[in-house]
């Protein structure tokens, strides 16, 4: 892992999230399944993430409970114990998503959210959960957040056809909670097939619940990692942003705020996404 040459000096600390979002975030007893070292394999001057020692981030109650988690472990597929289903598509993971009952998601949803884009997209946009708008409709962000991020990649120069956009899970968390890591688990099978197929060769991660999974639970605050480039549970360099609900509660495009940041990390991304 990185070491630290350099701390960012213009963070407001307040800002950086507690780690410890994995605890309200997993049963207990289940992280020791999804545990992985974070891997930092590119930042740009000034960015480069502190030494800490993130073993020390994951609470206690994640490391010594005697208590089963509520989710089927058999249901479980890390990414390294993944095994391609021959004669896959699209298609065919879009049908096993609208019948799929493998976590409680599936009896509050009305539309399952599979994903939108390009099957040859170099770049993957990966969030947490749909929301209301997306379980209404089935498409990923296509609510008020979608359009900021719409707008947002529209100035970058992408176009949202040529990426592909989607989500950990596919079926809305109850009043718009955030997905549980052991949800965000048992549904990888088919983030998981989506990236098989697709082989995208850059990952944005939006927000820091997405990064939890994709990069793993000991992943800093998003506030901390976003614009850097990280390993991913899928081996795909992964650069984590800020999800776009969070940059609408905040309008200034002040440098520093969210929304300036955002404009960098997605320059950078495109920088990186041209030179491929
Ligand atoms: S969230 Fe994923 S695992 Fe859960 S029911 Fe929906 S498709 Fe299945």
């Amino acid at each position: 892992m990185a070491k630290a040459k350099k701390v960012r000096d213009d963070v407001d600390e307040s800002l950086i999230e507690a780690t410890d979002i994995v605890s309200l975030l997993s049963e207990p007893g289940f992280a020791e399944i999804y545990d992985r070292e974070i891997t930092q394999i590119e930042c740009r001057e000034g960015f480069e993430l502190p030494s800490v020692d993130l073993s020390e981030s994951l609470p206690a109650v994640l490391c010594a409970s005697s208590e089963e988690p509520k989710v089927d472990r058999c249901k479980i597929r890390l990414w390294s114990d993944f095994k391609p289903i021959e004669g896959d598509t699209l298609e065919k993971v879009i049908a096993d998503i609208a019948k799929c009952e493998s976590c409680d998601l599936c009896k509050t949803r009305n539309k399952t959210v599979p994903g939108a884009g390009s099957s040859y997209a170099k770049l993957m946009l990966i969030g947490e959960g749909p929301g209301a708008d997306e379980d209404a409709t089935g498409i990923p962000f296509v609510g008020k957040a979608g359009q900021h991020l719409d707008k947002i990649l529209a100035a970058a120069g992408f176009k949202r056809d040529e990426v592909y956009i989607c989500n950990v899970v596919k079926c809305r968390p109850p009043n718009n909670r955030d997905p549980k890591m052991e949800e965000m688990a048992v549904c990888s099978q088919f983030l998981q097939r989506q990236i098989h197929l697709i082989k995208p060769c850059l990952i944005a991660c939006l927000g820091n619940i997405a990064v939890k999974y994709v990069i793993g639970p000991k992943a800093p605050g998003i506030t901390r990692i976003h614009g850097q480039w990280f390993d991913s549970v899928f081996g795909i360099k992964t650069m984590p942003m800020y999800h776009p609900s969070y940059l609408l509660r905040d309008n200034s495009r002040e440098k520093g705020s969210p929304n300036w940041e955002m404009w960098q990390d997605i320059k950078a991304l495109k920088q990186k996404y041209d030179s491929i």
